[in-house]
């Protein structure tokens, strides 16, 4: 399994006035493969947990492994943990530096002194990943770019690392509604066409519905639900309780229910909402 944590908690500033704990006993294991929602309110620890997968943050109380090692031990090399499992930040287009697209994508492996044809062949799988034309696009300045553009370099500069695992902290945050589908449909592509690791950190349970194969809610630096999304979301009241909705096709799902129609009570998309009215529909006129 690439990632297992361990009973994890974190405090900033610990020791002083100011000290947070922002993770309290948190216990995950993600296995290869897997396409993981990360969600929780503003403050919960999503930021803080996602650092702790590659590194960036040591554990300091519990434990993270990735594929097999200790990530507090010493001896961890964590350059190597880093290249393994891919860390995009929110806004990641503001760390786009270079003069063009191809220099920016080409930062890691450039720095991992690959081969220049190995480069070339890094950037062009990682800019056709991210749905951006490599001729088109590797010699302009990433700055006369949009902003969903910029992002796209951005994240193809982490795949062009050829990570394991992906994760991404709210990378649709800001995104107007087509640009993010396009960066959701591009995940989901990505996920089914080379079985990377995804975790997606998001504030929408629309998105996770859409893309996530796992859904982990977070509530103040806690865990406190962990599973398909259909079966979290089916508990809408706890939900609601920690200030956090369900996706709108399945509320419209609970509204229907509570005016006495038998749909099923989750729906993860408008197609599957469509076809369980469609079908209710139907039976209706049989009888
Ligand atoms: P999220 O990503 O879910 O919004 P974070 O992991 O950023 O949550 O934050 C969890 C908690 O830790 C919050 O209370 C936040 O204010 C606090 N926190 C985050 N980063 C820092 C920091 N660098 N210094 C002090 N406190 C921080
Ligand atoms: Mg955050």
């Amino acid at each position: 399994m690439p990632i297992a944590i361990k009973n994890l908690s974190y405090v900033y500033n610990e020791g002083t006035p100011f000290a947070v704990r922002a993770l309290d006993g948190i216990t995950l294991s993600i296995n290869a493969g897997e396409f993981v929602g990360i969600i929780g309110q503003t403050g919960s620890g999503k930021s803080t947990l996602i650092q702790h997968m590659n590194g960036l943050i040591r554990p300091a109380l519990g434990q993270v492994f990735v594929a097999g090692q200790d990530l507090a031990d010493p001896k961890t090399n964590l350059k190597a943990v880093r290249q393994r499992v891919g860390l995009v930040f929110q806004y990641p287009e503001h760390q786009l530096f270079e003069e063009t697209v191809f220099k920016d994508v080409a930062f890691g492996p450039t720095n991992q002194k690959l081969s220049p044809e190995e480069i070339e062949q890094r950037v062009v799988e990682a800019l056709t990943w991210v749905g951006l034309d490599p001729d088109e696009f590797k010699d302009r300045s990433p700055f006369e770019l949009s902003g969903g553009q910029m992002r796209r370099v951005a994240i193809a500069g982490v795949l062009a690392m050829r990570p394991q695992v992906l994760i991404l902290d709210e990378p649709t945050a800001g995104l107007d509604p087509r640009g993010r589908d396009e960066l959701l449909d591009q995940l989901s592509t990505l996920h089914a066409k080379s079985g990377m690791t995804i975790i997606l950190v998001s504030h929408s349970m629309d998105e996770i519905a859409r893309v996530a194969t796992r859904l982990v809610v977070l509530e103040q630096g806690q865990i406190v639900a962990d599973g398909p999304p259909r079966q979290v979301f089916s508990n809408a009241k706890k939900l609601a309780e920690i200030g956090l909705g369900v996706p709108q096709v399945t509320e419209l799902m609970i509204a229907l229910r509570q005016r006495g129609l038998a749909v099923p009570p989750v729906a993860l998309t408008v197609e599957e909402a469509k076809q369980a009215i469609l079908a209710l529909l139907d039976g209706g006129q049989e009888r």
